[in-house]
């Protein structure tokens, strides 16, 4: 029997009891489509997705804020791919480039210093979208813009922070989540105690794995087995490792260069201190500052049930819209825009 068969074997063995799994991650849930994981596990284990895709979870209100600048005079928008189609009140990226507006798609922080040098007339504003694990190469970018003068671009932050979050989902006594798959990608940055207090706080099992399906199988042993147990700990036994110098120098630019504060989540409301913005001694590189623009509320203008899919309410079958009114080609909300969105993943997976 091949290895995976033989961990898919011992999960149906060990689950006993109806569990529901948070997959934290949206790089988990693309690989659990992927590798159409949920055919193959046990009736009695659910896993409902979280609000780990960066993309989904960002509000119409930064969005306005992106377009704002980007149709400031000589302003050249870097962004991601995922970013593009996301609406805002009532344009988007992809809208007012079609207009004209600069809006050029990067693949990494840095390579706005290189549009910055060869483009010295123009402000390079990048637009910083992701969770904890995008600070440290933001936070580079921005340190290594100051040693060199780079004048000539600045940051719009919208990094958002996982563990306020999910705390403030599972204050929901309705949840009735059991256990929380997270992987490497968000806990390199987070204190791994937030999430072991998270553990504790709600009686939760706690696992970070790899994006492999032994991986993935592996984490869910784990976590049904401190279930059963009765305990809520951290396993994070199935991780990358990284080395602590790596994370302590990670960590050290972060808190250099970003502070958090009460930030507001799609679908979600406001959440305290859980998302970061640039210290005072750096606003050169804070965009915000440098054309006075606010994040607003924002007016949610689709019909779009993101918010039960982010905090584990429901799957996307569950949205009327699903594969019907939005499907990747019209997509009516952020989780079908995104690649890493839920609703992508299973229609590309699943329909
Ligand atoms: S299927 Fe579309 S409308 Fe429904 S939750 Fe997903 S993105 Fe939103």
């Amino acid at each position: 029997m091949r290895d995976s068969e033989q961990l898919l074997k011992r999960l149906h063995e060990i689950v006993d009891r109806p569990i529901r799994i948070m997959v934290v991650c949206g790089a988990h849930n693309q690989a659990i489509m992927r590798y159409h994981l949920r055919d193959e596990l046990p009736d009695k284990l659910e896993l409902v997705a979280g609000p780990g895709c960066s993309v989904c979870v960002m509000p119409a209100g930064h969005v306005d804020a992106f377009v704002k600048v980007a149709l400031q005079p000589d302003v050249i928008t870097a962004t991601c791919h995922d970013l593009l189609l996301v609406q805002g009140s009532r344009e988007s990226l992809a809208s007012i480039r079609k207009r004209g507006a600069r809006v050029e798609v990067i693949s990494t922080p840095r390579d706005c210093l290189e549009l910055a040098r060869l483009e010295p007339d123009k402000v390079i504003v990048y637009t910083a979208v992701g969770f904890e694990a995008t600070a440290p190469s933001v936070a580079e970018t921005i340190l290594e813009a100051a040693r060199e003068g780079i004048d000539n671009f600045c940051v719009i932050p919208s990094i958002r922070l996982l563990p306020p979050t999910i705390d403030s989902i599972m204050r929901d006594p309705e949840i009735g989540i059991h256990g929380l798959l997270c992987s490497d990608h968000v806990t390199t940055i987070s204190d791994t105690e937030a999430y072991t207090s998270l553990a504790k706080k709600y009686d939760l099992s706690c696992c970070i794995a790899g994006f492999q399906k032994d991986d993935i199988v592996r984490g869910l042993i784990s976590m049904v087995m401190q279930i059963r147990h009765g305990v809520s700990l951290f396993d994070d036994s199935s991780a990358i490792i990284y080395s602590s110098e790596d994370s302590k120098k990670a960590r050290q630019m972060v808190s250099e260069v970003f502070f958090a504060v009460d930030t507001a989540w799609r679908g979600l409301g406001t959440i305290a201190e859980s998302g970061f913005v640039i210290r005072d001694e750096l606003s050169l590189y804070d965009a915000t500052k440098r054309f006075n623009v606010r994040f607003m509320e924002g007016e949610e203008r689709c019909s779009c049930h993101c918010d039960m899919i982010i905090s584990g309410r429901g799957l996307p079958p569950d949205c009327p819209s699903f594969g019907m009114a939005c499907t990747p080609q019209n997509p009516i909300g952020p989780c079908m825009i995104s690649s890493e969105g839920i609703c992508a993943s299973y229609f590309k997976y699943n329909l």
